[in-house]
């Protein structure tokens, strides 16, 4: 292997003051008087008594930083207890196999939380809990038990108003606050973000200088993914490893095709780590082995140069008070002006870009949010007027135009050298003040990771063939 783990390897869990700011803030946003409740995710059978690898829910671990699968933690800042957990009780016989685990009892002191009931009470509880509040707040539709059971609470409560219980009148959609809150990354988050690209790019590093004719795509896939877990980190979502004409699907996860030489290559892989994500797509040229010299065909560099420069155009437009919109019309106006120049499209810039012509081989949009999920929370079109929403310091989003000429594409003549070509170039983009002393408007946070050709081609294929 060409390259050892970065050091320190893995950054630290958040201290337990980083959640309670996080939870001081939620409740300064929410209605008086309201309830909140979060599910973490629960466990998922696989098999008989085996189990899909487990994932907490970015929102219950965002509160409360517990790993603990299938609980519930109830957040009413104006009583009292203002966090309640709830968990499943111990069960000493099954953590002969799966270790020592926290119960209702050991929840204050690992988690930080108020009190903490055992599941099971959780009817008696929770209508104890949401007496006299205001509203609740849950994401309406997400977790259909846990609505079924608050929606019977509510109807339970409401029966009771006679030995004047006070029934919460109104349910919120959790979402407008709490993840308006993940939109804006806290100093925490910034962190892992930054950790989280650094492993990614030395996982696309290794994968560009072993891209080389002989391999099967899921063998460099393998290699991405190995420097994740090296560093604890997992893929983020499923890494797409896509050779030739495979790069022109957008979720090609299967992977199978040999690496072939004067093919293009689509590498787009992230790690996440302390349960944030990266997102970097690169695309280019295979090696036909190890140290032979590398290069884009004319038509790869040509459409190459109108992706890249199309990304330069959005990357320039990400600031504060701009939207994923104009960075999106950024990037379509560069790519629409450069298939016309290319023979792609015929006709006037503007007609192309109205008609959505450019959406033959532009097919995506451009950013997504990026965070603690891959495509993060937060509103795009935000209410009241729901237009696009102007970003704000804090936010990271990545910055991704495509052109994909699939293999069974209808082409003008002249055109037939670009088809089976599929290019994506995506960045993980930090906005920032206007005033930043380093980092003016934004920073792209991926900048380790090179996309101009010659660089591409300085590195790819460099490595001697490894041995695990
Ligand atoms: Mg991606
Ligand atoms: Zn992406």
């Amino acid at each position: 292997m060409s390259s050892a783990p970065a050091s320190p390897v893995a950054l630290p869990a958040p201290l337990p003051a980083v959640y309670a700011q996080r939870r001081a803030a939620l409740y300064a946003r929410i209605e008086p008087g309201a309830a909140v409740l979060v599910p973490a995710a629960k466990e998922q059978r696989r098999n008989g008594t085996n189990h899909y690898p487990f994932r907490q829910s970015s929102d219950f671990l965002f509160l409360t930083g517990s790993h603990e699968p299938d609980a519930l933690a109830v957040f009413t800042p104006h009583k009292p207890a203002a966090f309640t957990l709830f968990a499943k009780p111990r069960d000493l016989f099954r953590e002969n196999w799966t270790g020592p685990r926290m119960g209702p009892a050991e929840a204050p002191a690992a988690v930080g939380c108020d009190q903490a009931f055992s599941l099971d009470e959780l009817t008696v509880q929770l209508a104890k809990l949401l007496d006299d509040c205001t509203a609740v707040y849950l994401l309406p539709g997400d977790d259909p038990a846990l609505d079924a059971q608050v929606l019977a609470c509510l109807s339970r409560l409401h029966k009771q108003e006679r030995n004047a219980t006070r029934t919460p009148r109104r349910i919120l959609d959790l979402s407008c606050v709490l993840h308006e809150l993940r939109l804006v990354k806290d100093p925490y988050s910034l962190a892992a973000m930054r950790r989280s690209v650094e492993i990614t790019a030395e996982a696309h590093l290794l994968a560009m200088r072993h891209a080389y004719a002989g391999q099967l795509e899921y063998q460099l896939g393998a290699l991405i993914d190995y420097v994740f877990a090296r560093s604890l980190g997992t893929p983020g979502y499923d890494t797409i490893v896509g050779a030739g004409p495979s790069a022109t699907i957008l979720h090609y996860t299967l992977g199978q095709q040999p690496l072939l030489p004067g093919q293009l290559l689509l590498v787009d892989a992230g790690c996440e780590h302390q349960a944030h994500t990266a997102d970097i797509t690169r695309t280019y040229p295979i090696s036909s082995g190890p140290a032979a010299p590398v290069a884009f065909s004319p038509p790869q560099r040509a459409l190459y140069e109108v992706v890249l420069h199309a990304q330069l155009a959005g990357i320039a437009a990400a600031q504060p008070g701009a939207t994923v919109e104009d960075i999106h019309q950024a990037c379509v106006r560069v790519a629409t002006q450069g298939l016309i120049d290319l023979g792609l499209l015929a006709g006037s810039p503007a007609d192309l870009i109205a008609s959505r012509a450019y959406q033959a081989f532009y097919v995506h949009r451009t950013s997504h949010f990026l965070g603690m999920d891959v495509h993060d929370v937060g509103q795009y079109f935000p209410p009241p007027d729901h237009r696009p929403r102007p970003l704000s310091p804090g936010m990271i989003l990545t910055i991704e135009p495509g052109l994909y000429i699939r293999q069974d594409a209808q082409l003008p003549p002249g055109c037939e050298a670009f088809r089976g070509i599929g290019i994506r170039i995506e960045d993980d983009v930090l906005i920032t003040e206007e005033t930043h002393p380093e980092f003016p408007r934004h920073e792209v946070l991926t900048r380790a990771v090179p996309k101009h050709p010659d660089d591409l081609c300085k590195i790819v294929g460099t490595a001697p063939p490894f041995v695990l």
